[in-house]
């Protein structure tokens, strides 16, 4: 699945999400809601690595949160770059891999 495919996956959750919570995802709620999932993994993480509350959670299901929240960061990202109209391949062509020329 390619970026363009998941962000379209993504926008569709987010519609439902949207709908569904009856929330107004203006300007910036793209934004706040990447810190909010931002946090929410930072919160699992310190959890994992014994330096939160594990909330009575395995290892496993410890692990299982952060892959959760990592998906919700980009989920994130990819819904703020849509909303933004920012081209997120063309983005990492530009910063990242011009590093490898
Ligand atoms: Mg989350």
């Amino acid at each position: 699945m390619d970026l363009n495919e998941l962000t379209k996956k993504v926008v569709m959750v987010s519609d439902q999400y949207e709908k569904n919570c009856n929330i107004k995802r203006d300007d910036d709620w793209y934004i706040l809601k990447l810190q909010e999932e931002l946090g929410e993994l930072t919160q699992n993480y310190l959890s994992y690595t014994l330096r939160g509350r594990n909330r009575n959670l395995t290892n496993e299901e410890l692990k299982k949160n952060i892959s959760n929240e990592l998906a919700d960061i980009l989920g994130q990202v990819l819904l703020f770059a849509n909303h933004h109209d920012i081209d997120l391949e063309k983005s990492m062509e530009d910063k990242w891999f011009s590093y490898l020329k």
